[in-house]
């Protein structure tokens, strides 16, 4: 018997590719196996401290020592918790990926 589950949609690199989103917010540019910019985290915005990793899906920022994934990019950059981040980036998701 098949079990019943919730279906909850899910966000992850295969859905959205995380430094497409952050180089709408972030100028980034290649160094070696990393993307480097300017930290967009209000508090922080140093040059060239943000780095992100294409291959691992992560980022962070050796400033301000924030880091995590795609949905704790969304939380710090709108200040809000991860629970709102995965929301809005589910609104921002292209239909088919629903
Ligand atoms: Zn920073």
């Amino acid at each position: 018997m098949a079990k019943k589950r919730t279906k909850k949609p899910k966000i992850s690199y295969l859905t959205i590719d995380l430094r497409e989103y952050v180089s709408r917010y972030v100028a980034l540019s290649q160094a070696d196996m990393y993307w480097k910019g300017d930290c967009p985290f209000e508090g922080c915005e140093s040059d060239d401290t943000f780095m992100l990793s294409d291959h691992l899906h992560i980022w962070h920022c050796t400033s301000c020592k924030r880091n995590g994934d795609i949905v704790g990019f969304v939380a710090h950059k709108d200040v809000c918790s991860r629970e709102e981040a995965y929301k809005k980036l589910l609104e921002e998701l292209p239909i088919s990926c629903k």
